[in-house]
């Protein structure tokens, strides 16, 4: 039968995206300069994130995986400001209710020496074992959703999409994160792991987007710089109040695409949306960019790279226990001023 951890845990993780997003920001909330995904098959087999970002203490080892653990929280009030991207402490836990999961990891003083952490399923501490390693931590997902057949079933019916959706988010990450190494692979079969994509440490994300995209991507590329003025809704402003702050505008920046009129398309039609510089589906944001270009005759859909830097009063990242939509109070009015402004 399946257990209440395992539905939960199901309702955290929902697809490869989910898995991906969960490790590659841990890897970034441990100050991570250089980060490598690695999949089997399209991660039906394996997904695998290694970082060289602090390691993990030996007095958590215990801990980490267990239901609600994170080290990322002093106190219940620093959950509206917290800056690192997770906090709920959810993740690992319910990646070993749905995998094998088992992590190395070693922090500075411990190199050249690393411990192997195996995880039992309730996301108790299994067996430990040293090995080597370098600095850092690697989270191993095999088998994703083998304890729930029928996601299972579904994801590998489906796997060319959602392996296409996984690589889509992974760019949107390392096109993000400057100062950040992202290399990305993939091994399909017998064959040798394949280089995907990857990004050197830039300092700018347009270096990071060259390095994605291809060179020849900028060149078709305008910067986008806008300061996006409206009056803040009721909620956004009962927010603010509460957390005792000051609204201010919301800051858009970013690049797309230059207007290609009539035939022709010289861009990826990639969109990737952000909320301080957090990677998030923002469908009402990105149909107003398609209309506006549409409005000009544009025939291509538009290369969208757009982060919007706002107060955190002004959305909810909680809306979905996956963390992946967020609700912007504003959007209406939102909407309207990115209109007029492009
Ligand atoms: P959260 O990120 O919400 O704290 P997770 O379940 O994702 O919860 O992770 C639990 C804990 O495991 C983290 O709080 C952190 O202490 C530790 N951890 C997970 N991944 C890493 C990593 N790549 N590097 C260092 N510590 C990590
Ligand atoms: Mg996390």
């Amino acid at each position: 039968a399946r257990s209440v951890h395992q539905i939960q845990s199901g309702q955290v993780i929902v697809d490869l995206c989910s898995v991906a997003k969960e490790l590659v920001e841990n890897s970034l909330d441990a100050g991570a300069t250089s980060i490598e995904v690695r999949f089997k098959n399209n991660g039906l087999d394996l997904i695998e994130v290694q970082d060289n970002g602090g390691g993990i203490a030996p007095d958590n080892y215990a801990n980490i995986a267990l239901k609600h653990y994170t080290s990322k929280l002093s106190s219940f009030d620093d959950l509206s400001r917290l800056n690192t991207f997770g906090f709920r402490g959810e993740a690992l836990s319910s990646l070993c209710a749905l995998a094998d999961f088992h992590i190395v990891t070693a922090q500075a003083q411990q190199v050249p020496r690393a411990n192997r952490l195996d995880f039992e399923q309730s996301g108790k501490l299994g067996k430990t074992q040293i090995v080597a390693g370098q600095k850092g931590t690697t989270a191993s997902v095999e088998g994703i959703f083998k304890r729930l057949p029928v996601r299972r079933r579904e994801l590998e019916k489906n796997i060319k999409r959602e392996y296409g959706k996984v690589l889509n988010l992974l760019h949107a990450y390392a096109c993000i994160s400057s100062g950040v190494r992202f290399s990305v692979r993939n091994a399909v079969g017998k064959t040798r792991n394949v280089v995907v994509f990857s990004t050197n440490a830039n300092r700018t994300t347009k270096e990071n987007i060259a390095n994605v995209y291809g060179a020849k991507t900028l060149s078709a590329l305008i910067p986008l710089d806008l300061e996006l003025e409206f009056e803040p809704s009721a909620a956004t402003r009962r927010a603010a109040a509460t957390n005792g702050e000051q609204l201010n505008h919301i800051q858009l920046r970013g690049h797309i695409s230059r207007p290609v009129f009539g035939e022709g398309r010289q861009t990826p039609d990639r969109q990737m949306f952000f909320v301080n510089s957090r990677p998030c589906g923002l469908p009402q944001i990105a149909k107003a960019f398609n209309e506006v270009y549409k409005s000009f005759n544009v025939s291509q859909s538009p290369f969208i790279f757009a982060d919007f830097q706002m107060d955190t009063n002004a959305y909810d990242v909680n809306v979905s226990p996956d963390k992946r939509s967020i609700l912007l109070h504003d959007a209406a009015a939102l909407i309207e001023s990115l209109k007029t402004s492009l």
